[in-house]
This record gives C-alpha cells, sequence and structure tokens, in this order.
C-alpha cells in the first residue's frame, strides 16, 4: 500500500535496529483517513472468504479491527489484555511475550463472542515476533473457530513472526513490509524486489 509506505518513510521514527515508532498516524496519534484505507485494503484483499469477525488485541489493533469490520460489514471483537470487573464470565486465554514491553502478560476473550461456526480475519498493527497473534491464534482454536488469515498493517520482514505463522500454517497479508530500516533508510519488500531504475545517458 503505497500511500502506507510514504507515511511510515516521511513520519516513522526508526528507534533503533528493530523499532519502529509511528506515534503521529498509528500507536498514539491516529490519522482515521489513512486508518479507513487500511480497514478496506483488508477487506478487499479477504472478501468473499465468509469472515464472519474481525479479531484484534487492544489497543493498538482496535481502529484497524474496526475499519476493516465495517468495511466486510461484521463485529470486531478485541482480546484484553487485564480482566475487567465486568468481565465476569468465561474466557478463552493464552499468554503472549510482549516485544516492546520485554514482559508476560494474558490475552483473553470472552465465551460469548467467539464460537465454532466464526471464520476469523485477524488485524493487527505490526507484525514483529508473531507472539501476539499467535495468542490470537491459539484462542480462535479453543473456541473451534476457523482462522481465515491474517492482516497485519506494518511487517517487520526482518523478524521471525511471518515465517512463524506461516509455519503455523496461517496465511498472512501485510500492508507494509520493511525488510530493513535505519535512522537513513527504511526499504520496503516490493521495492528490494523491484529492478533498480538504471541512469540514462
Ligand atoms: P509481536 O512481536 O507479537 O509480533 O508484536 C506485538 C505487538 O508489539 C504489536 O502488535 C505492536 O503493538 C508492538 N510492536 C512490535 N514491534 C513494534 C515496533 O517496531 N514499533 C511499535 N510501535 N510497536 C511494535
Amino acid at each position: 500500500m503505497k500511500a502506507l509506505q510514504e507515511r511510515i518513510r516521511q513520519q516513522g521514527e526508526v528507534l533503533s535496529a528493530s523499532v519502529l515508532k509511528v506515534d503521529s498516524f498509528i500507536n498514539h496519534q491516529v490519522d482515521p483517513v489513512l486508518a479507513m484505507e487500511i480497514g478496506q485494503a483488508f477487506a478487499e484483499h479477504f472478501q468473499g472468504q465468509g469472515i464472519t469477525k474481525v479479531l484484534t488485541v487492544e489497543a493498538s489493533g482496535i481502529h484497524f479491527a474496526m475499519a476493516a469490520a465495517l468495511a466486510l460489514k461484521v463485529p470486531f471483537v478485541y482480546a484484553k489484555k487485564k480482566k475487567a470487573v465486568t468481565q465476569n464470565e468465561e474466557v478463552y486465554a493464552a499468554p503472549v511475550y510482549s516485544f516492546t514491553r520485554q514482559e508476560t502478560y494474558q490475552i483473553s476473550v470472552s465465551k460469548r463472542y467467539l464460537d465454532g461456526n466464526d471464520r476469523i480475519l485477524i488485524v493487527d498493527d505490526f507484525l514483529a515476533t508473531g507472539a501476539a497473534l499467535l495468542g490470537l491464534k491459539e484462542i480462535i482454536s479453543n473456541a473451534g473457530a476457523h482462522l481465515v488469515g491474517v492482516g497485519a498493517v506494518i511487517e517487520k520482514s526482518f523478524q521471525e513472526g511471518r515465517r512463524k505463522l506461516e509455519e503455523a500454517g496461517v496465511y498472512v497479508h501485510s500492508l507494509a513490509r520493511i525488510q530493513s530500516m535505519s535512522p537513513e533508510e527504511i526499504v520496503f519488500i516490493d521495492e528490494a524486489a523491484a529492478p533498480k531504475e538504471t541512469a540514462s545517458v
């Protein structure tokens, strides 16, 4: 998705070899127009596959899950990271190791909102180590639902997430795939694969 790649290039900050900060339009302040375009792109990619629900993890996947669910005209559900006092019903739960926070936490979804008839599209902001998405996959299989695929807004392809998900049989579609990044340059996979322009003489 070109508009997304341009935005990452203009406003993304490479904080270290593996951490990209996109707080000005994705993770803190949010550009709603771009978020809706992202949702539309996921919906177009996964349309016709009988998706009944979009699933994400709070908090940074919520706006993209909402945009995709709106375009697909299905509900979205977000896994919670902490048990709320109102959450007294039974839950499906899975442990997740957080790459950014460097700690393990539990994600959970009420058993009321997933069942064996569901065909699920997972949407999230980043695909890095794949831990969060594998946790969601575990919840989906505990519910007996079917995982249609994963839509990641930004994939850091130099980390192991895609490989782990594919090894687990999960189809992955990412809108911006970062092959490499440094404070000076961010290289996306489609660009890396394209032949370089040669200067005319
Ligand atoms: P995972 O390692 O499980 O694939 O990533 C889990 C979550 O960590 C993502 O959903 C995202 O919220 C956060 N995350 C991972 N890598 C980055 C990054 O480079 N930048 C930011 N802002 N968040 C990240």
